[in-house]
């Protein structure tokens, strides 16, 4: 009767958590067959995370992934956690575009939306709730769990009645970071449980190695739902194994009555395929304690850790955590999950970066400071809102309240390259990373990115795969194979090799990077207080002035995106411009002069 039902995350937040949402639907689909005999409550299989890594990196069609699990996954109800009005993108959508989601995606074959919002202002969960009611589907209202001053029990409680009043049919506590304790999970659970008559759903992240105990309070105290990942991508950043928590509670009340022994060969296929990945692991995703006091999630942990390796910055993540609180403190305390983790986790490694806090605001951290995402859960600080939003006006209602009918206009804007409404919303999810998927899927040019051979102590096993040939030094023959090319580390790329077939590594570094004062894209290096330059590396989104113009000190002048999040870079000093060395969609890297003025 009080059997504990289990959703398994493992083709959604599992590998989010772990290998940066890099698992492709080519090494999901083999294991279908077995995943659906399992039993499982649901899958999750689809969120924003996944949704935008195939769009941007793998070049799947998202809603070709969930067509195919639907079909390979007959019996199993398949979930998605959807961010309420932000559905699977970074800002507020007008409400038609809210409801034509929910519908396709229904449609396609999601039978459970776990809908959520950042702040946990419920007013931006509404119109998924009730599209989700309308399309027949299992409406999940989730509470995000954070521990801040005024996140009390009390507060959690009502934000759960709320959600039943809204049609909810049961509540997830999404505790994203893993910041939940044993003790602390059996009293919300029965407060919880005593304060609104739904199902609860505990998803809660092992970053500090808690997640599985805590959901055996839970289970105690009343929960009737888990969320594990099959073990070969469970733990740390991830969650409790599958196989361990159905272990734990066979035998007693609880019984999942899952098949260890067929859940242990799911286990078997995914550990190889997660070797795979091998390039996307990160030491972050371990069990780390330290996340009840910086509370970054999961998900956010590998990301940033990905963010500053690319931007050679590993070395620092430390220091940006440290920063995490303050920023958060200063938003008064947000849950951190997408897009708060997001918004504080980019300025905080500005602030980290640039050796000044809120020397730059980006334009997100303003566009919240307004409340452009609803009600903050307590007050802000008030000397950086004024900074940040000047003599702007402040939004007090509903932000999707401002925003007019967008359907149309989007599928005019991208025209013929949609085929389907589908088409049309992974545009307006991902507007110009959109565009370009749809553009390479018309010219038949989507390539995934590329994945970097085993390796065995770091050096390539594949051999022979790309060019072969012969060099002769001194008389002596070496039979040589590129077997691999790898990503770039601090301007250096790793170029894998077989010489005479043994592995052997390389880097290669642009030779214009020892040009004298330039840097490796040819850009001058910043000298001067006329220089404009960039903290992060990052894409220039828009290019605000000309040469000629003449702009004051603190002026716009370059909106910049790093990190899925947009920043203006402004004049350092009034004057004329004298030069603009970028343009729009340029690649750039700190300490390079962007734009030139003259004082
Ligand atoms: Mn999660």
């Amino acid at each position: 009767m009080s059997k504990v039902n289990v959703t398994d995350v493992i083709l959604r937040d599992a590998h989010q958590s772990l290998i940066a949402t890099r698992m492709r639907t080519e090494d999901m689909l083999p294991i279908c067959d077995k995943l659906d005999k399992v039993g499982f409550w649901s899958l999750e299989v689809w969120g924003g995370a996944t949704f935008d890594a195939c769009v941007r990196f793998l070049k799947e069609d998202p809603w070709e992934r969930l067509r195919e699990l639907r079909k390979a996954l007959p019996n199993t109800r398949l979930q998605m956690l959807l961010r309420g009005q932000n559905l699977l993108g970074y800002r507020h959508y007008a409400d038609d575009v809210v409801e034509a989601f929910v519908a396709k995606a229904a449609e396609n074959g999601i039978d459970v939306f776990r809908v959520f919002d950042a702040l946990n202002d419920l007013r931006n969960l509404e119109t998924a709730i009730k599209a989700v009611k309308k399309a027949g589907k299992h409406a999940q209202g989730t509470i995000c769990y954070t521990t801040s001053p005024v996140h009390t029990e009390a507060l959690f409680v009502k934000q759960a009645q709320e959600l039943k009043a809204m049609g909810a049919d049961s509540i997830a506590i999404k505790d994203m970071a893993g910041l939940l304790t044993p003790y602390a999970t059996y009293d919300l659970v029965k407060a919880i449980k005593s304060g609104v008559d739904l199902p609860v759903f505990i998803h809660s992240h092992s970053t500090a190695g808690l997640a599985a105990q805590c959901q055996l309070k839970a289970v105690e105290a009343g929960a009737e739902h888990i969320d594990t990942a099959i073990s070969s991508f469970a733990s740390g950043t991830s969650h409790p194994a599958t196989e361990s928590q159905v272990a734990a509670l066979r035998g007693t009340q609880w019984d999942t009555g899952l098949d260890l022994e067929l859940l242990g060969e799911i286990a078997d296929y995914f550990r190889e395929v997660r070797k795979k990945y091998h390039q996307f692991e990160s030491e972050f995703t371990r069990e780390d304690v330290s996340v009840q006091i910086n509370q970054v999630p999961g998900g956010m942990m590998s990301n940033l850790a990905n963010q500053l390796k690319e931007q050679n910055a590993l070395g620092r993540i430390r220091e940006v955590f440290a920063e995490i609180p303050a920023v958060r403190k200063d938003l008064g305390y947000p849950p951190l999950v997408t897009p708060t983790s997001q918004i504080v986790g980019t300025q905080a490694v500005l602030n980290v970066l640039s050796g000044e806090r809120y020397k730059t605001i980006t334009n997100e951290v303003k566009r919240y400071l307004q409340g452009g995402y609803g009600h903050p859960p307590a007050e802000v600080d008030a000397q950086l809102q004024t900074k940040a939003v000047g003599k702007e006006e402040l939004i007090d209602g509903r932000p999707a309240d401002l925003l007019s009918p967008e359907m149309a206009r989007l599928t005019k804007e991208i025209g013929e390259l949609a085929k389907s409404d589908e088409d049309v919303l992974t545009f307006a999810m991902f507007q110009d990373i959109g565009r370009q998927f749809l553009e390479q899927r018309e010219a038949g040019t989507l390539e995934p990115e590329q994945l970097l051979p085993a390796t065995q102590g770091g050096r390539a096993m594949d051999e022979g795969v790309a060019t072969e040939f012969k060099i002769d030094v001194h008389g002596e023959t070496y039979q040589v194979a590129i077997t691999g090319v790898g990503g770039k580390e601090s301007g250096k790329r790793h170029v894998y090799l077989s010489i005479d077939g043994l592995p052997e590594e390389v880097m290669f570094e642009p030779l214009n990077a020892y040009v004298g004062g330039t840097t490796a894209s040819g850009r001058l290096q910043a000298s001067a207080p006329g220089h404009v330059t960039t903290g992060m590396p990052g894409n220039i989104v828009d290019v605000l002035v000309a040469a000629g113009d003449e702009v004051t000190a603190g002026q716009a002048v370059l909106i910049t995106e790093a990190m899925k999040m947009e920043t203006e870079i402004q004049a350092p000093i009034a004057g004329k411009v004298k030069g603009v060395h970028v343009a729009k969609g340029d690649r750039v890297t700190p300490g390079e002069v962007l734009i030139e003025i003259e004082g």
